[in-house]
């Protein structure tokens, strides 16, 4: 197939300085949980990117001197030469498939605490650090602490290309990095050259460029990672005001722009807040104001949504970090005339969230994001089937989905059957709910791969029982039927069953997502999960003229979400909706008519009339298997090989774990795993001492 002529467009070199980008696809730097702790997982997700078409492939944020020590997250590190071979390790993954690399220099001033290196944190003032709330303040520096820091920089960047690097991003985003902390009028009232006029608080982040550009730009493209409005109105940066003024004044200066907002929640915002291309108005602008190629993100799935970004004159390059995430290979999809193949981002900040707890990234469309190396998985390709076995596979949700897609690809005889009468199990039923629907992708795409598969079969409308599954015919079965709310309370914080929470005045999410409601008024959604689904029934139910009241164990509504980057606008958008917010409550009674809380700390009590809505934990679906699993003799009679249960059947946990479960099995049902050893692949460092 060849591409289609309209994205030409997209498939144009840029110029970059001294470098040339082959096309405009731009992975802008992007955290991942695996950098320096993980560094050859890294290298292959890079590479992986590379070999997907991406014309610019860039690190994540790489930190570049002690002083700005991001423990306890894991980010890539510069702080010398010996931090060489890692990333040029990246560069040569990156160079193998005609890619420009690029290295973010990062420092976050006042926000780190220096946990591991000890340093004292420096920034623009004195001030408290800001992360963690960690009890250490950041010292205000002098003149000669300016002239150290741009030494740092400036090594770093001379680093850079002894490493490899085509490109160098200065970075001044995220409300996160020492030239934006300089910038900010709310971070420095400094009184010399460096602080009052706007000219002077971008002193900083100017000098920081020319010295790259002096240092490397005659062979290395620099480029201005920036961020022109803080979405916080008067008290930030405002595109109309200083934002658009800064980049003025700093125009021509970079090799290429590469403009977003801050911070990083509002950068990365989930679907549930913010569609496609929704930058497009704080960043459209710029363009107008610089000869540069000028680059910035969106979530940008759509090839036709790119196109119309480049051909309306808001940027030359599509810059994506999730959408290269969900799918590495996006940019080759479009240049072979297959876009309908792309898998798209669902914006649901999976990837980030695991970021945020430094473990390794992981995505959930795509499964062999940060398997690449570890487990060999490769996000197109799959090694071909063994055998000439038929797989039965109950449950057309994530798991069953994508245990089938790639099971089909393959080449595997499979059969995949669902009671109802639409495929996606869980997925189907959520995003139904406000604001989700494009979770719905994670089941558009798998349908669409199965498709023209000949060798997979779907029924809907088909409840299996066990007499179905013997009779099938099937060697192999999987059992991916889910999970289900329970109703009862029990979860992390209440061990046994709430009294009166049955007798119809407790609600699951299931029954909700069933279209049973409470009787009209007021409602208790009592939160003990912490992620989406708590504040999604919260919202559901007010928006419905329910008079909501949602209580949590915990100090903030779905406190987990911190790490998706939601958890201030989900509890905003609470608010806004009239949502009564309980923090350090949980359910102890359910009576006719009203709910009883206890305060976790003071043991008060507090009542509110309605029904309960209790999102707590979810048990699996798991008869079947149990049932089968009782009649060895009736399975081998059957000839059943092997009886599994996978996703939530087997371990409720999140959709991404769910489609990750689903692709294991396709991977590993016909290989012998070893049940006392890793998994995956490891690495030991080499050890100074010990021995
Ligand atoms: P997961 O997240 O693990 O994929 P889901 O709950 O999303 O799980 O999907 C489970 C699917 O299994 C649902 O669509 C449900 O209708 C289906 N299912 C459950 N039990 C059976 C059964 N006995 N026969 C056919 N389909 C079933
Ligand atoms: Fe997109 Fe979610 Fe994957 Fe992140 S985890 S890339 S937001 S689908």
């Amino acid at each position: 197939m060849t591409r289609d002529p309209r994205y030409d467009i997209l498939f144009e070199p840029v110029q970059i300085g001294p470098v040339t980008s082959k096309n405009r696809f731009y992975q802008v730097p992007h955290c991942n949980g695996m950098g320096r702790v993980y560094p050859d997982s890294m290298i292959a997700m890079r590479g992986m990117k590379a070999e997907g078409g991406w014309g610019i492939i860039a690190t994540e944020q790489v930190d570049f001197h002690p002083t700005g020590d991001v423990t306890p997250y894991t980010e890539a590190r510069f702080w010398d030469d010996r931090d060489v071979p890692m990333l040029a390790g990246m560069c040569n993954a990156v160079h193998e498939h005609g890619a420009l690399a690029a290295l973010e220099l990062v420092h976050n001033g006042q926000d780190t605490g220096n946990a591991y290196s000890r340093e004292v944190p420096i920034g623009p003032m004195h001030r408290p650090v800001s992360w963690n709330n960690h009890p250490v303040q950041a010292r205000a520096m002098d003149r000669e602490d300016i002239r150290a820091y741009r030494r740092w920089h400036r090594n770093a960047a001379v680093r850079a290309k002894k490493a490899g690097f085509d490109c160098v991003v200065v970075y001044a985003g995220h409300d996160g990095a020492m030239p934006s902390h300089f910038l900010a009028r709310r971070h420095n009232q400094r009184m010399d050259e460096y602080g009052g006029s706007l000219e002077n608080r971008l002193r900083f982040y100017r000098e920081l460029l020319e010295d790259t550009l002096d240092a490397v730009g005659d062979t290395m493209g620099v480029i201005a990672r920036f961020a022109v409005d803080e979405m916080m109105g008067p008290d930030g940066l405002e595109w109309e005001n200083e934002g658009k003024d800064a980049i003025e004044m700093m125009a021509e200066l970079p090799h290429m722009w590469d403009v977003n907002v801050s911070d990083w929640n509002n950068d990365s915002m989930t679907s549930r807040f913010a569609p496609e291309a929704y930058q497009e108005r704080y960043v459209e602008f710029v363009k107008q104001v610089t000869t540069k190629p000028v680059a910035s993100v969106g979530r940008y799935t759509s090839p036709d949504t790119m196109v119309s970004a480049i051909r309306r004159g808001i940027v030359d390059l599509i810059g994506a970090a999730r959408p290269s995430i969900a799918d590495p290979f996006l940019p080759r999809k479009i240049e072979e005339g297959r876009p309908e193949d792309i898998r798209e981002c669902i914006g649901c900040n999976i990837c980030a969230a695991w970021n945020n707890f430094s473990a390794p990234s992981r995505c959930t469309q795509n499964p062999s994001f940060g398997e690449e190396w570890r487990k060999g998985w490769h996000p197109e390709k799959i090694r071909p089937k063994e055998s000439e076995a038929k797989i039965l596979i109950v449950g057309a949700g994530p798991a069953g989905l994508e245990a089938a897609r790639a099971l089909g690809q393959r080449g595997y005889s499979v059969t995949l059957a669902d009671a109802r009468s639409v495929a996606g199990g869980r997925v189907s039923r959520e995003s139904a709910l406000p604001n989700l629907n494009a979770w719905a992708r994670v089941r558009d795409y798998r349908l669409g791969q199965i498709k023209p598969m000949t060798n997979v079969e779907l029924y809907l409308k088909s409840t299996l029982t066990q007499e179905h599954i013997l009779e099938f015919g099937a060697e192999h079965i999987a059992l991916a039927t889910g999970a289900t709310w329970r109703r009862d309370g029990v979860g992390r914080t209440l061990r046994a069953a709430l009294s009166g929470a049955d007798s119809g005045r407790s609600f699951s999410p299931d029954d909700i997502m069933d279209g049973i409601r409470p009787p009209k008024g007021s409602v208790v959604v009592f939160d003990d999960d912490h992620y989406y689904m708590g504040s999604v029934m919260a919202e559901l139910l007010a928006s419905e003229g329910y008079k909501v009241a949602l209580a949590t164990p915990e100090l903030q509504v779905a406190s987990w979400t911190e790490y998706t980057l939601e958890q201030g606008h989900i509890e905003r958008r609470l608010l806004a909706l009239g949502v009564e917010i309980l923090a350090r409550h949980v359910v102890t009674r359910v009576e006719q008519g009203h709910i009883v809380m206890t305060n976790t700390l003071t043991g008060e009590t507090v009542e509110r009339d309605g029904a309960l809505v209790p999102v707590t934990m979810r048990l699996p679906n798991d008869d079947l298997y149990h049932a089968l699993q009782a009649m060895p003799d009736k399975l081998a009679a059957a000839g059943i090989r092997s009886l599994r249960r996978i996703g939530d059947c087997f371990g409720p946990a999140t959709i991404a774990a769910a489609v990750y479960e689903g692709r294991r099995y396709a991977e590993e049902f016909d290989t012998i795993v070893d049940p006392d050893g890793v998994p995956f692949k490891t690495v030991t460092h080499q050890l100074e001492m010990g021995g």
